[in-house]
Order: C-alpha cells, then sequence, then structure tokens
C-alpha cells in the first residue's frame, strides 16, 4: 500500500514538471511570434501593404489564442492534479471589482456596451486569493460582452449575504442565452455549446471549467440562470464567514496539510473521551472544503471521516458503516451521484441518510441528486448554521461537550 501511495506521489511529482517545463516550452516560442508580428505591424521592417498588415494581425490573434489556450490548460490540469495551491488572504471586493472591470473596458467600449456595476456593501472583505478571483471574475465578463450583441448592456452586482454566509458575485448580460438541455454541457472542459456560435465567439472552451473549478476551490459554487434570447446571469458564491473557534490563520496554515493529532485542540480531546459521537463520512476532493467542513461539524460534536474520491467514499462507507453521508456532487473518477447510487445499492448502507453538496447550481440538480439515492441536497458555498441543521434533522443531537 505504502508503495503504491510512493509511486503515486512520484507520477503526480512528474506530471507537475513535466507541466510546468511544457509551459515554458510552448511560451517561449509564442512570445517569439507575437512580439516579431507586432514589430512588423508597426512597421519597423519597413512599410506594408494592407494585406500584409491584415495577415500579420492574424498571426497576432491565433497567437494570442494560442497563449491563452496554454495557460488554461495549465490552470485546469494543474487543478485537477490538485497542485493548485490558492494565497488566500484577505481582500476588498471593490478593489478586485475595479481591477477586473478595467480588463474589459476596452473590449465592451468597442461594443458600444454599458456596463453597470454594483457592491454591497461598500467596504466588502473576504477571505479569497485575489488573483484568481479577479481571474474567475473576468472569464464571466468577458462572456458577457462577447455574448451581448452591439450597443447591449451587461454588469457585475455583489451582495455580501451574512445570514446565508456567502458573498455572492453575479455577472449577468443580455446576450444570446442558454438553452436549458445545454446547461450540464456548459461547465465542461472544451465544450463549446454550438460550432457556429464557436466560430462567431472564439474562446477556449476552458473558462467556465475553471471558473466552476476555481469557485470550489474557494468552497464555493457557481449557479447559473439564462433564458434563450434575454441572456444570462452567472452567480459566483464563496463563502464569507469563517466557523466559530476557529482562528482563520490556523485554519488557513493546515490548509492541505495531513491533520495530526499532535494538532487537536484540548477540547476536541475531551470530546473524544466521551461516549460515540455521530460518525459522518465526507466525500469531497477539494482540501478547503475538506479543512472547512470538518474543522466545523468536529467542533459540533461528530466524528468526521473524509474520503477523497467516489471509490474510497464507498470503501470507507462499508469499512466504518457511518450514522450518515455528505457527499460532493463533483469529484473527478466517479462523481458524486454515481456514488450514492453505488452505496444505495449495499444492503447495509440503503438506509443510510446521505446529503449531497454541489457547486454548481442548475436546473434539475435536486432532481438529479434525489434520484441517485440522496436524502437531502445543499448547495456550496454551505451554510454551516444550515448543514449542522439538516445534519441535525436526520440523527440523534449529538452530546453536549463538557
Ligand atoms: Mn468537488
Amino acid at each position: 500500500m505504502s508503495a503504491a501511495n510512493a509511486a503515486l506521489a512520484r507520477a503526480t511529482r512528474l506530471k507537475d514538471e513535466f507541466l510546468a517545463s511544457m509551459s515554458h516550452e510552448l511560451r517561449t516560442p509564442l512570445t517569439g511570434i507575437l512580439a516579431f508580428a507586432q514589430a512588423l505591424q508597426k512597421q519597423i521592417y519597413g512599410p506594408l501593404t494592407e494585406k500584409q498588415l491584415n495577415s500579420l494581425k492574424s498571426i497576432e490573434d491565433s497567437g494570442k489564442h494560442l497563449l491563452e489556450l496554454i495557460n488554461d490548460i495549465l490552470d485546469l490540469s494543474k487543478i485537477e492534479a490538485g497542485m493548485m495551491e490558492l494565497e488566500i488572504g484577505l481582500v476588498s471586493a471593490e478593489e478586485i471589482c475595479q481591477a477586473s472591470l478595467r480588463l474589459i473596458k476596452q473590449m465592451a467600449q468597442a461594443k458600444r456596451q454599458d456596463v453597470a456595476y454594483r457592491l454591497s456593501p461598500l467596504d466588502l472583505r473576504l477571505l479569497a486569493d485575489n488573483r484568481r478571483l479577479k481571474q474567475m471574475l473576468v472569464n464571466l465578463l468577458s462572456n458577457a460582452v462577447k455574448f451581448t450583441p452591439e450597443g447591449g448592456s451587461l454588469g457585475l452586482e455583489v451582495e455580501g449575504d451574512s445570514r446565508q454566509e456567502a458573498v455572492r458575485f453575479t455577472v449577468w448580460d443580455t446576450g444570446v442565452g442558454i438553452a436549458g438541455e445545454d446547461m450540464p454541457r456548459l461547465f465542461q472542459s472544451f465544450v463549446q455549446l454550438d460550432s457556429r456560435l464557436s466560430r462567431r465567439y472564439a474562446g477556449t472552451g476552458l473558462g467556465l471549467a475553471l471558473v466552476r473549478r476555481m469557485a470550489e476551490l474557494h468552497g464555493g459554487g457557481v449557479a447559473v440562470e439564462s433564458e434563450v434570447g434575454k441572456g444570462s446571469r452567472f452567480t459566483i458564491a464563496l463563502p464569507w464567514n469563517l466557523p466559530p473557534r476557529i482562528d482563520p490563520a490556523d485554519r488557513l496554515a493546515q490548509r492541505g496539510a495531513p491533520r495530526s493529532a499532535g494538532g487537536d485542540h484540548p477540547m476536541r480531546l475531551v470530546k473524544l473521551a466521551q461516549a460515540r459521537r455521530p460518525r459522518l463520512l465526507l466525500a469531497e476532493d477539494t482540501e478547503t472544503t475538506i479543512t472547512l467542513l470538518s474543522d466545523y461539524l468536529e467542533a459540533e460534536g461528530y466524528e468526521l471521516i473524509v474520503a477523497r474520491s467516489g471509490s474510497e467514499a464507498i470503501q470507507k462507507a462499508r469499512e466504518v458503516s457511518p450514522d450518515l453521508i455528505l457527499m460532493d456532487v463533483q469529484m473527478p473518477g466517479m462523481d458524486g451521484l454515481e456514488t450514492m447510487q453505488r452505496i444505495r445499492q449495499e444492503s447495509a448502507l440503503a438506509a443510510t441518510p446521505m446529503i449531497a453538496l454541489t457547486a454548481l447550481a442548475m436546473p434539475g440538480d435536486r432532481e438529479r441528486c434525489l434520484a441517485a439515492g440522496a436524502n437531502d441536497y445543499l448547495t456550496k458555498p454551505v451554510n454551516l448554521e444550515g448543514l449542522a441543521q439538516t445534519i441535525r434533522g436526520k440523527l440523534p443531537a449529538p452530546e453536549e461537550g463538557v
């Protein structure tokens, strides 16, 4: 087993090194192509004809597109390999929004579009990765510009919701909209909804997949509402408040690190000595969410068993017979829906309560989760208080601490 783990760790490291060197190898010649295409267009090597200038513009545009594609593939591979580390800090929503809006301003002006912006409260701050949050917003905003016709309007609305413990960044447009049957494919890698549209609207087809995965890394999710011909609203929801009794610096410092018994708070040791606490199995592939949920639920008096994939969840469910299962829906390999279906087929687990957690709120999600065997369904970012209530509703209450 440990030999297999070592081999896996080695393979992962090699993949990481490969990606890093591939990134460098691809970017270096591209930089040369772009620089010379630009220099030639400035006619510093002599005057050019209209046709020659147009050809150079095409070389430059294609080169830029290729560079975006390389960057997106690398980001996505890093996330899928679990290698993307967020640099979480306290960030100002106003600064991030203004910086993101500046980046799409020219594109929107060229199409004479009206860009609205609203933020509430004005001094909203949250824990997030500054650069990645900006990347998510710019991604959604450039889509909004791209899919909204000339002279149309779009906007960014940010709202801190203290009751739901979430900050919601909504990018809306008055563009072509998305048909209901296309929604499930929307956040998949390399999917563009319409081959005709993809020719009209250039893009890497990776942007939304990246937005989704980055929101998940933050412990949040993405929701979409859309009407064909009227427009779309994409909402990134990120957790706002921190769980009680946990120092944010502590929580972030241990992010991704293995949890050791030595690092446990004395409070937990007291609780361990008590009668058996209700046992929860958490199936989740994102470390930030694992840390957040297990810290909170352990503090609430539950015993947490973590599985980082669908197959691990099935195996651990058999081994430990949990009192309740929390199931992330979006996981690489076997997703949460298939995992729940398989768990339901095991006679010993047929009646175990399961709560599905999804980072992607889409029409029909609830029905799909319930059909797969879930007893309940919550969207990320999970409102911790609401989650605890839902769990309590399905279990006897945990014993109080001393
Ligand atoms: Mn996930």
